[in-house]
Order: structure tokens, then C-alpha cells, then sequence
């Protein structure tokens, strides 16, 4: 399977359709859910054309990589729910058709703000 770069995610990066923005840099692009399941529902995107995380970790470059794990913590602390608050979060990455995956483009849930309970239903 290819990058289809007529992904929704793939028009929010290149500005075609609007998010609600909570953090950019090199890297990542993180934004909320337009359907959140919690009370803190981010998305973390990486920059790069990946589809799921396993194309991620086979083909990006290390940068890329750190970039992206680095880029959740950034999220994490500066919507306050970061482990170092007491509080917490489920970082989740839905891959492919048995795990569920709807947008074709990586990205990280990020669930918060409340218990987030069960870890799969
Ligand atoms: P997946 O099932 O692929 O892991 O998750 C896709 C997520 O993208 C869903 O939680 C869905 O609500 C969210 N989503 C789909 N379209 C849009 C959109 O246009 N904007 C935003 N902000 N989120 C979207």
C-alpha cells in the first residue's frame, strides 16, 4: 500500500482543511479530535508522509523518529497531563485494519483530562 496523499490528515498538514492547533514544530503537527472519546483528545502527527506506525519505524530517519516521541512529551506537558503532573495519559497508535485504523497517515491518540479506564473494550 502507498501514501495516499489525499488523506484527511495529509490536506489538515498542507492547510487545505483547518484543525484546532495545539502545538507544531520540524516534526509534528498535534491537534484535538473533531470526535473526542475523552475529555483531552489530541492527535500527534509527524510531518512526514507515513502511514501507520510500522512504515514509520521501518523508513523514518532517526530524527524523525526522536522527533516524534519527543513531540508526544512536548503535547503531554503543555496540555498539563504530562506523568511529571500526577496525572497521565494513554498515548494509543491505531495500525492497519485489525487495529482499526480510519485515517491512513501515523498518528498518536492522546487520551486525558480524566480516567481514561479500560485499555481495550
Ligand atoms: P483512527 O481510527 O484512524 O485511529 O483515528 C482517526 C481519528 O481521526 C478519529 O478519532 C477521528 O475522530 C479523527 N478525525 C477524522 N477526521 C478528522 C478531521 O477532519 N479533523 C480532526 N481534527 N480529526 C479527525
Amino acid at each position: 500500500m502507498s501514501y495516499d496523499d489525499n488523506n484527511i490528515f495529509a490536506k489538515i498538514l498542507r492547510g487545505e482543511i483547518p484543525c484546532n492547533k495545539i502545538y507544531e514544530d520540524n516534526f509534528i503537527l498535534s491537534f484535538y479530535d473533531i470526535n473526542p472519546q475523552k475529555k483531552i483528545h489530541a492527535l500527534v502527527i509527524p510531518k512526514g508522509k507515513y502511514i501507520d506506525l510500522d512504515h514509520f519505524s521501518m523508513n523514518a530517519s532517526t530524527e524523525e523518529i526522536v522527533g516524534l516521541l519527543k513531540g508526544i512529551n512536548k503535547v503531554a506537558k503543555k496540555l498539563e497531563i504530562s506523568a511529571d503532573t500526577g496525572k497521565g495519559y494513554r498515548a494509543l497508535a491505531n495500525i492497519s485494519d485489525y487495529g482499526g485504523q480510519e485515517v491512513p497517515h501515523l498518528h498518536f491518540h492522546l487520551f486525558g483530562g480524566e480516567k481514561v479506564g479500560k485499555m481495550v473494550e
